[in-house]
C-alpha cells in the first residue's frame, strides 16, 4: 500500500529503522452459518508484527459488506466489539504498517466499494511502481478516490471490468498494475487470494481444520493461530478463488518470475513462519553461521539485538563455538515501533525499549548481531549502552549486506542518500557505530543461504525485479 505523507518519527529495535509493511488475511467458512470474522480478528493477532497503524476486517454476508476499521492494533480497534454486527461466513483482514501514510482511518483496509458484480472489499500488501500513472488515468476517466493509497486503483480496475465477472476484472487489473501486490478480496460467495507475478510478498493457503474451509494469509503463522492445515503457497501471478466449489486455481497467463522479497526472510516475517517453502527461522540461522565463516572473531559472548537478531546469533554461536548470551532485553510492552513526537525522545526510546544485563556484559568482549543496518542510528545507540554496561570490546555483525539500494515494493527504507552504507564506508560506519570492529554477510554469503536466484536482493545490489521510479514518480 503506497505512502504518501510522513507524520512522525518512530524507533524499532527489531531491525535499524526499517519498518514493516502490511498483513492481509482471508478466511471462507463452507457453513454459512459460521462467523468467519472471529476467525480473521485471530488472524490479524498473529499477523500484528507486519503493521501496527490500523487494523480492519470486511465481513460479507450473503453479498453483503459489513467493515469495521480503524487506527490502533487489533486488539485496540476489536477491543469489546460485538462481533455480531460482522456476520457473514466470508471474511477478510488487514493490518497496515506505522509511521507513513496518510495516517486516517479512511484509508485505513479493507476497502470497499460497490460495481456491476455487487459489493466487493479488498485487502493488499505492497507497493505498485507505476500508482501516480493510474491514479491519473482513473481521474481522466472519472473515477472517484477517497483515500491516497494505491490499493483504491486496484480496486477501481478490477470494478472497471466487472461486468465481465470477477476473474475477468482482477485479470484486467493485473495486466495495468506493476509492483508488488498481495490480495486478498471477497465479493459475491467468493473469497479470493492473488500474487503478484513475481511473488515479491508471501501469501499462503490453509484449509480450516475437518475440511470445515480454507484460510489465505500472508504467513503461515496466522494458519497455525488457527488451527488450519498448511496446504501450499500461492504462486506469483495466481488467482486463487475459494467458493462453495472448493478451491479453484487460475494459472497465471502471462509471464512471471519467483522474487520474493529477501527482506521477508531477514527481517519481516516471523521466524515461526515458511515462505514458499523456507523455514524464515533457519534462514537466519544459516546467515549467522554463514557470518562466522566469513570472519573469526576473538570474543566471549555472542548478543543478538532482538527479537530479529536472535536465530543469526544463535547460528554464529553454534559456528564459531563462541557461546551465545542474552545481553538486550527488549521491553514487550510497548510494541514493536510506537510513536516518537520529537526526534530529541529517540535516544531515551531507545533506552526504554532495551535494557542492558549489565552482568552478561561487564568486562566481556562481545559479539552483537543485527539482521540489518540501514540508517545505524539506533544501533549506534545499542552500541553506546552496552559500552555503559562495561563491554570491553564490541564486534557488530550484520545478518545481512550493507543496504545500499531503497526499496520501491513496499518495505519501507529511507531514501537512498539517507542508507549509511551510500553515505559512508564500512570502516567509517565501525567508527559512527562506536564499535571495534564491524562484518557485513557478504553478498556471496546471502546467495549461498538463499540457494537459488528466486530472491529480490535489491537493496543490497541494486538489481531490481522491474523498473523502478524515478524521483519518486512511475517508472520509466
Ligand atoms: S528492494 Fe529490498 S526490501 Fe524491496 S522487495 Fe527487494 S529485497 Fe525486498
Amino acid at each position: 500500500m503506497r505512502k504518501h505523507i510522513r507524520k512522525f518519527s518512530s524507533v524499532s529495535t527489531m531491525s535499524d529503522e526499517l519498518h514493516e509493511e502490511c498483513g492481509v488475511i482471508g478466511v471462507y467458512c463452507n457453513d454459512e452459518g459460521r462467523n468467519a470474522s472471529h476467525l480473521v480478528y485471530y488472524g490479524l493477532y498473529a499477523l500484528q508484527h507486519r503493521g501496527q497503524e490500523s487494523a480492519g476486517i470486511a465481513a460479507n454476508f450473503n453479498g453483503k459488506m459489513e467493515i469495521r476499521k480503524d487506527l490502533g492494533l487489533a486488539g485496540e480497534v476489536f477491543r469489546g466489539y460485538d462481533f455480531s454486527k460482522l456476520a457473514g461466513n466470508i471474511a477478510i483482514g488487514h493490518v497496515r504498517y506505522s509511521t507513513a501514510g496518510d495516517g486516517t482511518q479512511r484509508s485505513a483496509q479493507p476497502l470497499a466499494a460497490s460495481c456491476r458484480l455487487g459489493e466487493i472489499a479488498l485487502a493488499h500488501n505492497g507497493n505498485l511502481v507505476n500508482a501516480e500513472s493510474l491514479r491519473e488515468m482513473l481521474t481522466d476517466e472519472g473515477a472517484i478516490f477517497h483515500t491516497t493509497t494505491d490499493s483504491e486503483s486496484i480496486l477501481n480496475l478490477i470494478c472497471q471490468h466487472g461486468s465481465r465477472g470477477i476473474e475477468a476484472g482482477i485479470k484486467n487489473a493485473m495486466s495495468l498494475i506493476k509492483g508488488a501486490y498481495v490480495l486478498v478480496i471477497t465479493i459475491g460467495d467468493k473469497l479470493i487470494g492473488v500474487r503478484d507475478p513475481y511473488g515479491l510478498h508471501p501469501l499462503c493457503i490453509g484449509k480450516l481444520k475437518g475440511d470445515s474451509g480454507w484460510v489465505f494469509a500472508s504467513e503461515t503463522c496466522a494458519l497455525e493461530a488457527l488451527d488450519a492445515e498448511f496446504v501450499r503457497d500461492v504462486k506469483p501471478g495466481e488467482i486463487v478463488i475459494a467458493d462453495g466449489e472448493g478451491l479453484k486455481s487460475v494459472e497465471p497467463s502471462h509471464w512471471c518470475r519467483k522474487k520474493l522479497c529477501v527482506f521477508e526472510m531477514v527481517y519481516f516475517a516471523r521466524p515461526d513462519s515458511v515462505v514458499d517453502g523456507v523455514s524464515v527461522y533457519e534462514f537466519r540461522r544459516k546467515c549467522g553461521m554463514k557470518l562466522a565463516q566469513q570472519r573469526k572473531i576473538e570474543a566471549d559472548v555472542v548478543m543478538a539485538v532482538p527479537d530479529s537478531g536472535i536465530p543469526a546469533a544463535i547460528g554464529y554461536a553454534e559456528a564459531s563455538g563462541i557461546p551465545y548470551g542474552e545481553g538486550l532485553i527488549k521491553n514487550k510492552y510497548m510494541g514493536r515501533t510506537f510513536i516518537l513526537p520529537e526526534q530529541a525522545m529517540r535516544d531515551d526510546a531507545v533506552r526504554i525499549k532495551l535494557s542492558t544485563i549489565r552482568h552478561n556484559i561487564d568486562g566481556k568482549r562481545l559479539i552483537i548481531i543485527d539482521d540489518s543496518i540501514v540508517r545505524g542510528t539506533t544501533l549506534r545507540r545499542i552500541v553506546g549502552h552496552l559500552r555503559d554496561a562495561g563491554a570491553k570490546e564490541i564486534h557488530v555483525c550484520a545478518a545481512s549486506p550493507e543496504v545500499k539500494y531503497s526499496c520501491y515494493f513496499g518495505i519501507d527504507t529511507p531514501h537512498r542518500e539517507k542508507l549509511i552504507a551510500v553515505q559512508k564506508s564500512p570502516e567509517e560506519i565501525c567508527s559512527y557505530l562506536g564499535a571495534d570492529s564491524l562484518t557485513y554477510l557478504s553478498e556471496e554469503s546471502l546467495s549461498e543461504v538463499c540457494g537459488d536466484d528466486s530472491y529480490c536482493k535489491a537493496c543490497f545490489d541494486g538489481n531490481y525485479p522491474m523498473e523502478v521510479p524515478v524521483n519518486g514518480g512511475d517508472s520509466q
